[in-house]
């Protein structure tokens, strides 16, 4: 089997959402998802290139021809870390949803991990795939996504269930992007969710960032939310999009 894969960007940043958000990152975005959000903003053609960055956090970006392979991949993490020694806490696998790459991904989390840890960002649909790669994996921050927000035709709860069932065997957290529209019914089947898996498993509210990058939710109706997640788990925070705050990539 071929180690390579097409890889849309790699680049040094903040992480922005979540359990991690504040921590220093190598970010790897893919360029495949299986799901349809009525918010995704990410670009989905596959480049001739994959375009990384030419020292990390430079914001100059120079290519590396498709697919890229683990020796490339290797070699850039290699010296990023050296001449960044303890600056980046760990690698990000983003997307897109980089587990419609888990047959690779299984071949490189290896080598990757021995370099730092490995966090994996997905929307919480593939959990055969997830299967595959959960033992190399260190951190999972798992989108549930909502009717309200998402707007997906499908309903997702299921197979959200059986992601989370597969997660939980490592440091899990699950985040929901949540919008004026959002009811407390949605809110309290994520906690449900949840709370039958392992409910001190984190959950993030993350407001709605509408497309002229203001907020789609009112504080009022935020505060109802967490308020009522609150009531069911012990562990809710609210995190907007902060590397938006922060200007970052
Ligand atoms: S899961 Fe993420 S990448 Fe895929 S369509 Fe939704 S927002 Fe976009």
């Amino acid at each position: 089997m071929s180690d390579s894969l097409p890889v849309c960007e790699i680049f040094s940043s903040i992480q922005g959402e979540g359990y991690l958000a504040g921590r220093r990152q190598i970010f790897i975005r893919l360029t495949e998802c299986n799901l349809d959000c009525s918010y995704c903003d990410t670009d989905f053609s596959v480049k001739t290139y994959c375009q990384a960055e030419s020292a990390p956090g430079s914001t100059e970006f120079e290519p590396i021809r498709q697919p890229v392979t683990l020796q490339t991949l290797l070699g850039l993490l290699a010296n990023w870390t050296a001449d960044m020694p303890g600056a980046h806490h760990s690698v990000s696998f983003t997307g897109g949803e980089p587990l419609l790459s888990a047959d690779i991904l299984a071949l490189w989390f290896p080598a990757i991990r021995r370099i730092l840890p490995i966090h994996l960002e997905t929307n919480g649909t593939l959990h055969a795939a997830l299967a595959q790669v959960v033992d190399h994996l260190d951190f999972i921050s798992m989108d549930m996504k909502l009717p309200s927000t998402a707007g997906l035709s499908e309903q997702l709860w299921d197979m959200h269930r059986l992601f989370l069932h597969t997660a939980s065997t490592t440091d899990v957290s699950v985040k929901i992007v949540v919008g004026d529209r959002t009811p407390a019914g949605e809110i309290l089947h994520v906690c449900d969710l949840i709370s039958k898996v392992n409910s001190s498993i984190p959950l993030f509210l993350q407001p709605m960032t509408l497309p002229g990058g203001e907020c789609g939710i009112s504080a009022r109706h935020l505060l109802q939310l967490q308020a009522q997640a609150a009531q069911q788990l012990p562990d809710v925070r609210v995190i907007p999009q902060m590397h938006r705050l922060m200007g970052v990539l």
